[in-house]
């Protein structure tokens, strides 16, 4: 965000700044859930409902995870709220004590630990070689290049012990893109089904993939439905981030504890919204496949274009709309390192890069250091395809006068 304010300023200024910094698709919300929201406001659904949503958007949550999952559960196990963003705060709230820890793989969503440190919680973050540490406020370790951005069941065990009360995971991931397969995650749920922790499973992007279809934690490891939080919601699936409908789906006493907070604090997600949502759950879905199909051919895209840089590595993403390369090769040169001035190894590197990126290229995008990873920055790829062009051009442009110094 801050990052995107400068870059609102520049562009302020006249500056053709291309962002490549938001986390939100750039499609406009389909036009019938447009319409059901103009329905809503018409017909008068215009007032409080109840606290933890309408029932019969719980019951459409509810049919869409017996879809995806072949799970049944009941309106009482749902709880919508204002964004997936408030209902994993409020799961931390309610799941965690002061110095519970919250075990958060590495690269991690930014909101992840700040949210475990203000519930009173311990952030323990734990990287795909099995390093893991207390989060202070960025990153502390660089995992091997090639170490790739998942968790490993032998991170995992590393990183649990009996002071862990909750383990997010996040699939596919912001800012990595990354995608368990049902046999990961089955090995994953191995290690979960030994400790008694609670998993938040953030499926947030889970209607984004483009190389395997979705697998769901519930339907891979159902030893785990009595502990497992699953958490969606149409911001990204239908391109409804301003609307602000999220959802988790579990336990009913979890669930119902969430909702008794969301009561106190909140209280429902705003009406109107429920009933988008609920059209968006229950029309046609291919507005869902459309978007999903563009978003493959960029992807295919950038990561080809991020490819051709030197000293540039670039994993491609199965799933999300965010690429998250590596740029340690180059700058370890010494040039680089210099005409970016550092002066601790790695250390500002991503912040570094990226004001040289929005200064000299006028492409904005998010240093890795957010999401704990150095030499990494995250390019989102919610742009269009011309503009894709046109950034790679001017990065690969910036990056060619980096290195001549
Ligand atoms: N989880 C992840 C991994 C995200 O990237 C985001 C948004 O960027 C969210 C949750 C929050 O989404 P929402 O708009 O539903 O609050």
């Amino acid at each position: 965000m801050a990052i995107e304010a400068k870059a609102k300023a520049m562009r302020a200024k006249g500056v053709d700044i291309l962002s490549f910094s938001v986390g939100e698709p750039d499609f406009d919300t389909p036009a019938h859930i447009k319409k059901a929201a103009d329905e809503a406001i018409a017909a008068g659904f215009t007032k409080y409902t109840p606290a933890s949503g309408m029932p019969e958007l719980k019951a459409a949550v509810a049919r869409a995870v017996k879809q995806s999952c072949g799970v049944d559960y009941g309106t009482n196990q749902v709880v919508v709220s204002c964004g997936a963003k408030h209902v994993i705060a409020s799961a931390i709230y309610t799941l965690i004590g002061e110095g519970d820890e919250v075990l958060i793989p590495a690269p991690y969503w930014v909101s992840y630990p700040v949210m475990a440190r203000l519930a009173g919680g311990v952030p323990r973050i734990v990287y795909p070689d099995g390093e893991n540490m207390i989060w202070e406020s960025g990153p502390a370790h660089l995992p091997p290049a090639g170490a790739g951005f998942k968790l490993s069941p032998k991170a995992l065990k590393a990183g649990l012990n009996s002071k862990t009360r909750v383990v997010i995971l996040n699939y596919p991931s912001n800012p990595s893109g990354a995608v368990y397969s049902a046999s990961e995650l089955k090995e994953l749920a191995a290690v979960l089904a030994g400790h008694g922790a609670v998993v938040v499973s953030d499926e947030i992007y889970g209607a984004l993939v483009y190389d395997e279809p979705f697998s769901p934690l519930a339907k891979v490891a159902p030893e785990l439905l009595d502990r497992l939080i699953i958490v969606n919601g149409v911001s990204k699936t239908y391109s409804m981030t301003g609307w602000r409908i999220g959802w988790a789906v579990g336990p009913a006493d979890v669930i119902g504890a969430i909702g008794n907070l969301q009561s106190q604090t909140t209280s429902n997600p705003a009406s109107i919204s429920q009933h988008a949502a609920l059209a968006a759950l229950e029309g046609p879905q291919d507005c869902v496949e459309e978007m999903r199909r563009e978003f493959a051919k960029r992807r295919d895209i950038i990561v080809a274009g991020f490819r051709k840089f030197p000293g540039v590595s670039c994993d491609s993403p199965g799933g999300a709309f965010y690429i998250f390369p590596d740029f340690r090769a180059l700058l370890s040169k010494s040039s680089v390192a210099g005409a970016l001035g550092l002066k601790d190894g790695f250390a500002g590197a991503s912040s570094r890069l990226c004001a040289y990126f929005l200064d000299s290229a006028k492409v904005a995008a998010v240093p890795g250091v957010e999401f704990g990873y150095e030499c990494h920055v995250r390019f989102s790829f919610a742009a269009s395809e011309e503009n894709i062009i046109k950034a790679l051009a001017r990065i690969g442009d910036a990056l060619g006068n980096l290195v001549k110094g």
